[in-house]
């Protein structure tokens, strides 16, 4: 007889385009870092959803800010106003220190509505000629899944099948300020990258690439716009992955998190002189800014306004750094850790990221690998110590065990 895992993952394959390969578990509850599966197996939530997850599983404030609006309000469309929007967007621009909000959804429409943005400043206030804007990205990126936004990745898995690309973009070398600088002319509207590379592994850019992205485009009058979906909202111990060097992008691209692990909620954060430049009629989606969003995410800025969860992350990440650091020859080649955020890489006698992810999920431990050898780590910020040395003693074990 089949198990019940075994049967609602046969019978889900039936009927579901097979765009993914999850690892065979079937969850059906959690709270907080645990999570449950049909069977009653508990598991130490080690993904986050990609750091969607950052505050836990149903955290009791985010649950009750939409408990209470879903008892009043869901959906208005951008047709109307509704009385949730306007708290929101002030809170989330003064948490980063911008003038303007746009919302969306996901994280790939805060990427497509910040290349429109930088598109529209370069024709409208840089002088770039009609459709000649060109925007200079990373090689290794990952910003979605959309059409425009695969046609300039590097990776054959994303991209290829799926042309034409889009047209205007540019792929130069990651975390070599010289490869962009090169890039650029005067057609150039935007740079656009990850101030750390999370679907490429964790790889965390040389000290000093954001300080330098800065000036450059500072310099050029080219837009430096910052896809913080996945290293924002406190996941590596500041609020932004570019506070690590002190540095202010024109635009912040934000997602995952800020809908609080409820809903997707995304944005894009910038000051009026470039995100000014939409008018009415030219941008939008049915969904973005809807007040059960605004309702959550303004408490997600709330929750982010006082520094606990950055600090957590800090401290929680130097002692997730101590552990992994030991395990480095034994089964790991590489340890990468930035905040609560790590990529390591598996020895390959240890077998594939996938072969890890597979023990650890034997051990309780969901965990999500990338690109081969790699498997990252990124827990919800509200982890305990004890509960994070416990998990990467099932990877020490993991690892000695193949
Ligand atoms: N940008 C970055 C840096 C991401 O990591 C992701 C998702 O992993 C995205 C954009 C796309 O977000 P979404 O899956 O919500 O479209």
């Amino acid at each position: 007889a089949l198990t019940v895992t075994a049967r609602l993952i046969h019978d889900e394959g039936e009927h579901l385009a097979r765009n993914y390969d999850p690892l065979p578990v079937v969850v059906s509850s959690a709270e907080d870092v645990w999570v449950t599966d049909v069977e009653g197996r508990c598991y130490l939530d080690l993904l986050s959803a990609y750091s969607a997850l950052n505050f836990g599983h149903r955290h009791p404030e985010l649950v009750a800010a939409a408990v209470d609006q879903i008892g009043r309000l869901t959906l208005t469309s951008r047709a109307f106003h509704n009385d949730r929007l306007g708290a929101f967007a002030a809170a989330l621009a003064e948490l980063c220190g911008k003038d303007l909000v746009l919302p969306m959804n996901t994280g790939a429409e805060a990427v497509e509505t910040g290349i429109k943005a930088a598109r529209a400043w370069a024709y409208r206030v840089k002088g770039v000629p009609a459709d000649a804007a060109r925007i200079v990205v990373a090689a290794g990126n990952f910003h979605g899944r959309t059409t425009t936004i695969v046609g300039f990745s590097d990776d054959p898995l994303a991209r290829d099948g799926f042309g034409p690309p889009t047209p205007g973009f540019d792929i130069v070398a990651y975390g070599d300020a010289g490869a962009i600088e090169a890039a650029i002319n005067d057609n150039t509207a935007a740079v656009l990258i990850e101030p750390i590379q999370g679907e490429a592994g964790v790889i965390i850019p040389p000290e000093g690439y954001l300080r330098a992205v800065r000036e450059l485009c500072t310099r050029h009058n080219v837009l430096f716009i910052a896809d913080e979906i996945q290293s924002g909202l406190g996941r590596v111990g500041t609020t932004f992955a570019c506070d690590r060097e002190g540095v202010v992008p024109d635009l912040y691209l934000l997602g995952k998190a800020l809908g609080g692990g409820i809903l997707p909620v995304s944005a894009v954060v910038g000051d009026r002189d470039v995100l000014g430049v939409f008018r009415p009629g030219e941008h939008g989606s049915t969904f973005g800014g809807n007040p059960l969003a605004a309702a959550v995410g303004l408490r997600v800025v709330e929750l982010l306004g006082t520094g606990e969860f950055q600090e957590r992350a800090t401290a929680l990440g130097h002692h997730l750094k101590g552990l992994l650091d030991e395990l480095l020859g034994h089964g790991l080649t590489e340890v990468r850790v930035a905040g609560l955020w790590a990529g390591v890489d598996v020895e390959a006698s240890r077998g594939t990221g996938r072969d890890v992810a597979l023990r650890l999920l034997e051990r309780g431990v969901l965990v999500k690998d990338t690109h081969g050898q790699t498997v990252r780590i990124a827990p919800p910020l509200t982890i305990q110590a004890a509960d994070l040395g416990w998990a990467v003693e099932q990877l020490r074990l993991v690892l000695q065990a193949p």
